[in-house]
């Protein structure tokens, strides 16, 4: 059923969300979401929180997990939907992905304190809800707070972008281990907000989506809170074509910083598989 208020997409605290598990389902439910999943950013640290309190409001749940992966020299997202949070492999895996941010963090502090931007590492873990996922995310709240961006849009333009004070490159998952983390713990591997990626030229999209599919890649986000309606309607044309199914996911992140809401999304194009329909027999009521 393409008709169905599924939102697959959002981040809590466990990563780089400001909102706890709890209450993510609790928004959702009041929002009217009819199927939900967390997926924070390379951690399944808050899997069972959300699981239990969406089973306490009635809420369906999928687990989820958004892992960051280098393609090509991109850093690109892959959504996991339907894992075993506990799967030996995907714990392990994860633990390798979040490895080098401490490190990491700690060099876009010394390149912001270059251009005057004192104490950001300490800044930045102020708002860090869990030790081994410290992200830009963090560093960009704590430059609202010290007055030097009005709001964290525009950090990311001035700061923490390639090019400008703040970013560090970073070697990420491999494209085909992340899908194989996700479809060994027994869910379907999803290609997140892909209008996001700054590929070289549409060959390199094409790439993408061609290695995603032959590592056995299922889905792609059509419907996000990232994409505008034109691109809704363009990567409906590419899930049609790469025989993808299609997920919807509103990414939420914060009351005060994301422009959609958990469950305020347009529905899924009726010529779609919506990716829950092979993720049936994972759904937790
Ligand atoms: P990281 O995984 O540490 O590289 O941080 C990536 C996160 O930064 C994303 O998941 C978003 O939450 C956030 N982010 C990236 N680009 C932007 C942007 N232009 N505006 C707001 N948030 C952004
Ligand atoms: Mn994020
Ligand atoms: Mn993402
Ligand atoms: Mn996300």
């Amino acid at each position: 059923m393409t008709i169905l208020n599924a939102d697959l997409h959002c981040h809590s605290t466990v990563s780089d969300g400001t909102l706890a598990p709890e209450a993510l389902a609790e928004r959702a439910k009041a929002n009217g979401v009819e199927l939900w999943a967390l997926t924070d950013h390379d951690e399944v640290g808050g899997q069972h929180r959300a699981a239990q309190a969406a089973r306490a409001l009635g809420l369906p749940y999928l687990s989820g997990v958004e892992i960051s992966v280098t393609f090509a020299g991109l850093t690109v997202h892959i959504v996991g939907l339907g894992v075993d949070p506990d799967d030996p492999q995907l714990v392990q895996g994860l633990a390798h992905t979040r490895g080098g941010r401490e490190r990491r963090a700690r060099e876009m502090a010394q390149q912001l304190a270059a251009v005057g931007i004192r104490g950001a590492f300490e800044g930045a873990l102020k708002y860090v809800g869990n030790p081994e996922l410290i992200s830009r995310t963090h560093f960009a709240r704590y430059l609202v707070e010290a007055g030097v961006c009005h709001d964290t849009h525009e950090v990311f333009r001035r700061f923490l972008t390639e090019g400008k004070p703040g970013y560090v490159e970073h070697r990420w998952a491999t494209l085909g281990d992340a899908v194989r983390w996700i479809t060994q713990a027994g869910g379907i591997a999803v290609i997140a907000h892909p209008a996001r990626y700054a590929h070289p030229n549409p060959t390199q999209e094409y790439a993408l989506f061609a290695e995603f599919a032959a590592h056995g890649g299922r889905a792609v986000e059509v419907v996000t809170g990232s994409h505008s309606s034109a691109e809704a309607v363009r990567y409906a044309d590419m899930a049609l074509e790469f025989g993808l199914a299609a997920s919807r996911g509103s990414d939420f992140h914060s009351p005060d910083e994301s422009h959609t809401d958990l469950g305020a999304l347009p529905y899924l194009d009726g010529r779609l598989t919506p990716v829950w329909e092979l993720l049936a027999h994972r759904i937790l009521h």
